[in-house]
């Protein structure tokens, strides 16, 4: 398939339990690149996201395990089929480069085929009662069953099917309902994800998509009273009106992050160099893990602000649609204004800018800046776009995990270091999710555990395994035993 073949248009309607719903207000959806209309999605109102809850909630799964495992194996199979079909539609309505697109795609094949394998697993505990003086000839056994009610799901625009699939494939793989809200500016992807699920045989009462301005339904899917649990993925100031306006119900909030790449005086420059590059710019530097900030002790950052400038140099930023682009738009040219501001900022305050190209539009191309003060909004606050901002700190393992502290934010950390006891240390410091050593922080496999603390989301983990988790109820039994 030639990827420069445009999207057709698509006037795209709701789907509730199945059914095909239009309204007569619609959301345009955007390509980035070149502003053109990619398609249009309904503009729901309170009732079509009540009457989404209500015929989930009318319907009691009963997918056995196997037939579970066969509708998730068979959308991964499907996923994978129509890999450029769905980096298509991606780069059309993100802005996301090809190259993107097409690895978001073969993540989401992971996501799916992990949660077929995980759902065939019994996932019951044993405890035998005969362990101390005020024990009983029993056993206690826990079983894990799907919630009472529905589960809401929000999702953002960076990761148009991946974040999706974080929440759909977890709730199917433990027989739950779902009504999806995926983001306004990136919906089309998500109506093609659930076509692929319909025809993978889910039954269609397990999963609606409701789509519109979050201003007019938002709140419906806060706090309808089907809802049980609201699992967000986005922006802190959205996960906290969602923690507000909830209530009595569990949410999963997984926000923002504003994530160091630290490198130490004994690090592989060139490796870090390499990391810094790919971490601050793929997926146009818009991953709520991408590196938004690099923290290089003062001894080598000459060197290595050098080799940051030589790799950036060699990326093509451009047409998104093009295959050989590395680094397409961001998600709009009011974000790309934001960040063009915040590189000007932080130059009026010192910084130097070492490498970046004139902004077009939402194109913004990758930008190596050097010497950022560690305080100015280009890194405390999270510039989620293609900016390498390079922080000079002083040689002290102390002062560059008190600088990575210094945000409000706690998702993910890079570290470039042999030295164990420094490992240790940031490991036990860093305020953050994970830490990975010698990797970008975004470095995961879709089913292990990820996820922040401080503004960054609420220490409840996502990733297959523990979306699993946090999508059951656990039911203690016990009975006579011996
Ligand atoms: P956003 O918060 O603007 O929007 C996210 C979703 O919330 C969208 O579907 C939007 O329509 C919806 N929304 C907005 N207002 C709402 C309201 N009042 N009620 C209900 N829903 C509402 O985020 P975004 O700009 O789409 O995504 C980027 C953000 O997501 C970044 O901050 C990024 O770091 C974060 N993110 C976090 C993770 C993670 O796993 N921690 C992963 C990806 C993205």
């Amino acid at each position: 398939m030639n990827a420069i073949v445009k999207l057709p248009f698509r006037r795209e309607a709701m789907r509730i339990a199945g059914k095909l719903v239009r309204t007569d207000d619609m959301v345009e959806v955007f390509n980035p690149y070149d502003n053109s209309v990619v398609g249009t999605v309904p503009a729901a109102r309170a009732e079509h996201v009540r009457e989404a809850f209500a015929k989930a909630k009318a319907f009691k799964p009963v997918l056995t395990r196997y037939e579970r495992q066969q509708i998730l194996q068979k959308t991964a199979e499907m996923l994978r089929d129509r890999r450029e079909e769905f980096a298509r539609i991606i780069t059309a309505e993100s802005g996301l480069c090809w190259k993107d697109s097409l690895y978001e795609a073969s993540r989401a094949y992971d996501v799916w085929s992990f949660a077929a394998q995980l759902t065939i697993k019994d996932d019951g505990e044993i405890y035998s009662c005969d362990i101390s003086p005020n024990g009983k000839a029993r056993k206690i056994y826990t079983t894990r069953l799907p919630l009472l009610g529905v589960i809401s799901a929000i999702t953002p625009f960076n990761h148009p099917l991946n974040m999706v699939s974080h929440k759909l494939a977890p709730a199917i793989a433990t027989n739950n309902r779902l009504v999806l809200k995926p983001t306004e500016l990136t919906p089309l992807t998500a109506l093609a994800l659930a076509d692929v699920l319909y025809e993978a045989g889910l039954p269609p009462e397990m999963l609606s998509v409701v789509t519109g301005n979050p201003s007019t339904m938002g709140d419906s899917m806060i706090t309808d009273p089907d809802a049980d649990l609201v699992t967000f993925t986005g922006s802190v100031r959205v996960g906290k009106h969602i923690a507000r306006t909830a209530g009595y119900k569990r949410i999963v909030l997984e926000l923002g992050g504003n994530d160091p790449l630290v490198v130490m005086e004994d690090a592989d420059l060139d490796r870090a160099a390499e990391l810094a590059v790919a971490g601050a710019t793929k997926n146009s530097g818009q991953r709520c893990t991408a590196v938004k900030r690099i923290l290089v002790v003062d001894s080598v950052a000459e060197d290595f602000s050098r080799l940051v400038v030589e790799k950036a140099k060699k990326l093509r930023s451009g047409d998104p649609m093009d295959p050989a682009t590395d680094v397409g738009t961001v998600i709009n040219e009011r974000s790309a204004i934001l960040f063009e501001n915040r590189v000007n900022e932080a130059a009026r305050l010192g910084a130097e800018i070492l490498h970046g190209a004139p902004r077009q539009g939402a194109l913004f191309a990758p930008t190596v800046v050097d010497r950022v003060p560690h305080d100015c909004e280009l890194v405390h606050e999270e510039t989620f776009g293609p900016v390498i901002p390079i922080v000079r700190c002083p040689n002290d393992i102390a002062e560059v995990i008190r600088i990575s502290n210094s945000t409000a934010y706690g998702l993910s950390s890079g570290v470039c270091t042999n030295r164990l006891d420094y490992v240790a240390r940031f490991v036990a410091e860093l305020e953050v999710g994970t830490v990975n050593v010698w990797e970008v922080p975004g470095y995961r496999i879709e089913m292990s555990p990820f996820g922040g603390i401080k503004d960054s989301g609420l220490g409840y983990k996502e990733g297959v395994v523990e979306a699993m988790k946090s999508f059951t109820n656990v039911r203690t039994w016990s009975m006579p035993w011996g």
